[in-house]
């Protein structure tokens, strides 16, 4: 964890005590952050000897701009690993949400028999292919969304660790795409820091920080201003949502200059989640205009 636990744990505290109707929500959160950081420290042990084969494999990928990942591998374990994995978040699942307890039950039955291989719906996920995961859920009649959150949770640990590997290596500037150099994912969360207000983006599956411009769409790069929009909260100037009307996608910019550094910057999605909201506000808003 590029983190100390303890901050995290410290400042979800604070989270919760400032939003009290969302108490549940962090605590289970608390208990999710804390299982994941033991198995990335398990799974930080296993690929160790790894580090060189992905250390010699960055040059590939500022060069070709596939994320890391794909340019060395995803780490292999057997099975029973990936299990163990899903079954300890599972865990966590049914002890904050009771309500979702006889799905959960299911899902653990299917995880534990085999009927569901963990592997591969995480590497679908990965690969952006959620398609897959929803026909699954339909066979096993199942809640998609439940089998999705289950595997990214599974997911974000091991990929930490990769990330943990290369991170003092990575030299961000040489990336310069609106996805993660070591995941591949898209995120949207990004903070601006310093002098020069420099962006970051951070990745929401495995935490890596890179550079990125300010005036593009991370997503599709858009560079037309025309066609991009950003917005804060009743002025409140932290947290600034932006819109991209080229493709829809919105991400969340903490300004750290303003901000200060009190929460840590893996918290930042919840600690934005208000924003979420105001994407359909925007987007309600939006529709009204053009329908005028
Ligand atoms: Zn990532
Ligand atoms: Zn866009």
């Amino acid at each position: 964890m590029s983190e100390p636990l303890e901050n995290v744990l410290r400042a979800l505290e604070m989270l919760k005590q400032e939003d009290r109707d969302n108490a549940e929500a962090y605590e289970m959160l608390e208990d999710l952050l804390e299982i994941q950081a033991a198995i990335e420290k398990a799974v930080q042990a296993r690929i160790g000897g790894s580090r060189s084969r992905y250390l010699s494999a960055l040059e590939k990928v500022y060069s070709s701009k596939e994320p890391l990942v794909s340019v060395a591998g995803f780490p292999q374990f057997p099975e029973e690993v990936w299990r163990e994995i899903a079954l300890s978040i599972l865990a966590v699942l049914r002890r904050h949400r009771p309500s979702l307890e006889r799905q959960v039950r299911r899902l653990e039955g299917f995880v534990e028999n085999g009927s569901l291989k963990v592997s591969g719906l995480v590497a679908s996920l990965l690969r952006g292919r959620s398609d897959d995961i929803r026909k699954l859920a339909e066979k096993l009649g199942l809640e998609p969304g439940l089998i999705e959150a289950v595997m990214l949770w599974s997911l974000q640990p091991v990929v930490r660790a990769v990330a943990g590997l290369v991170r003092e290596h990575l030299k961000y500037e040489l990336w310069g795409q609106g996805y993660c150099p070591v995941c591949g994912s898209h995120t949207r969360i990004g903070y601006v820091e310093g002098e020069g207000r420099k962006l970051y983006l951070k990745c929401q599956v495995c935490w890596t920080e890179w550079r990125f411009s300010r005036l593009r769409c991370p997503f599709c790069g858009n560079e037309d201003h025309e066609k991009m929009g950003f917005y804060t909260l009743g002025g409140d100037q932290r947290f600034r949502l932006y819109v991209c009307h080229a493709c829809g996608n919105y991400w969340k910019v903490v300004d750290e200059t303003i901000a200060g550094k009190k929460v840590p910057r893996s918290l930042y999605e919840y600690w934005t989640q208000h924003l979420d909201h105001l994407v359909n506000r925007v987007a309600a808003r939006d529709e009204g205009s053009s329908a005028e």
